[in-house]
């Protein structure tokens, strides 16, 4: 049995943080491969590494005294050296880095030195061996993942070393140029890592208690999720919830390894366990997201359902504009197409127009929704929901301006004015998930 462990930057944003982290792999024999980000914040008004060598290479690029900076990263790392009293050299490498500083150092590698380095503190710290990622993580030109490639190397690592610590967030070209993933991106570096070596669990271990079954900013200290499938997780992200990393789950999903969210500062919390099937039948619901600024293309026209192919016609206006639609509810002679405000600023008119003019038909546009999503994969087959969502709106004065629910039934979608949106979560997340 065979564990992936990724620590996040707040995991690891100073000496003590380091410290839990040792608490927590030298707990579990199976904790064999780690994976670091860079070194977070301490507190609030703190700023990340990753953050701090992305504005010296603004430094450096438009030729900005650099050195404030520069001494503020460095400082970083020395003081968790000394703190923990390693004997790694970090002094050296930060000389030699140092020396590399100039206006046309590219920006992946300045950046990935953050995890670098932290990584190497942290192999030494563990007595685990040091594996750079750009030796392990392999891209195509196209900017895709090799996946043959980089399962050879991190095979090939493991079955030599056994124990290492893995720098998240970068991998290298074929050339071995060192190419980022994107923000958040050692997420993704521990899903990968763990697909590779098909491990029994990768955990990820963040400063919260798991993911959260609504928005914290609108919800005062909501309930963690205790388990979440792969799919309830992929709705729940799309419509705005901020967990892990959106890519994190493919890599694990087609074997089937499931993913511990858990929090450094609280090891003995079991967290949300991401699988795909849970068998808890506990909780109707699941969680709740949303996102505000929608906007509907509401589409009427006389006799319109008896007009083959009048759907289509719209949407290619749709696609014309490149614009990804994300529902359409439709009644007998009328239909709204639901798309976020942002893929249509600048095109609204042309596409009223158009709309107008193909289909000779009246087009209206509601530029005032925020959507929100119910999601649970109990909810399937079970009689009342609706009636209870729709009651608790009533109560509140919540006009429901759409309603959308896919197949398979896993989520449902309600759109209401942005101005109700607080209060349809709140109410909603009383009844339902209190
Ligand atoms: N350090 C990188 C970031 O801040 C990657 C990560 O932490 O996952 O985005």
């Amino acid at each position: 049995m065979l564990v992936v462990t990724k620590f996040g930057g707040s995991s690891l944003s100073c000496a003590t943080q380091f410290a839990k982290v040792k608490k927590i792999v030298e707990a579990d024999a199976k904790r064999k491969i780690v994976v670091v980000s860079a070194l977070g914040k301490r507190d609030t008004s703190d700023t990340k590494i990753t953050d701090l060598l992305y504005i010296l290479h603004a430094h450096l690029k438009y030729g900005v005294p650099y050195e404030d900076i520069w001494e503020m990263i460095s400082s970083r790392f020395l003081k968790i050296k000394s703190e923990l009293n390693l004997s790694y050299d970090i002094k050296s490498d930060l000389n030699s880095l140092e020396k590399e500083l100039n206006k046309s150092i590219p920006e992946d590698y300045l950046v990935s030195r953050g995890e670098y380095l932290t990584a190497k503190l942290m192999s030494d710290y563990l007595g685990y061996t040091f594996v750079d990622a750009k030796d392990l993580i392999s891209f195509h030109y196209d900017g895709k993942i090799d996946y043959a490639l980089t399962e050879k190397k991190v095979r090939l690592a493991f079955s030599e070393y056994g124990i290492m610590v893995v720098p998240g967030f970068y991998g290298a070209y074929p050339n071995g140029s060192v190419k980022l993933l994107s923000r958040g991106g050692s997420d993704v570096t521990g899903s990968i890592l763990a697909k590779c070596l098909n491990v029994s669990l990768y955990e990820n271990w963040t400063d919260v208690p798991g993911i959260l079954a609504a928005d914290p900013r609108i919800i005062e200290n909501p309930k963690a999720i205790k388990e979440i499938t792969y799919e309830e997780l992929r709705e729940l992200s799309y419509m705005g919830a901020n967990v892990l990393h959106e890519e994190t789950v493919f890599p694990v999903q087609s074997l089937n390894i499931p993913i511990n969210l858990k929090n450094t500062n609280d090891p003995e919390h079991p967290g949300t366990l991401i699988k795909n099937v849970c068998d808890d039948k506990v909780d109707l619901v699941t969680g709740l997201a949303g996102k505000k600024s929608f906007v509907s293309f509401n589409i009427s026209k006389n006799h319109m359902s008896n007009e083959v192919g009048f759907l289509r016609k719209a949407l290619t206006i749709f696609e014309k504009y490149q614009v990804s639609v994300e529902h359409i509810p439709s009644g007998i002679d009328t239909f709204s197409v639901v798309v976020p405000y942002s893929e249509i600023e600048k095109s609204q008119y042309e596409i009223i127009t158009e709309l107008k003019n193909t289909l000779e038909a009246e087009v209206s546009l509601d530029d005032d929704i925020a959507l929100l999503a119910i999601v649970g994969r109990n909810m399937a087959g079970k009689k009342g929901l609706c009636g209870l969502i729709f009651q608790t709106l009533g109560e509140e004065k919540v006009n429901v301006k759409l309603l959308a629910q896919g197949p398979s039934e896993l989520n449902i979608i309600i759109g209401v004015s942005q101005k109700d949106y607080e209060i349809a979560l709140k109410s909603l997340y009383q009844k339902l998930l209190a």
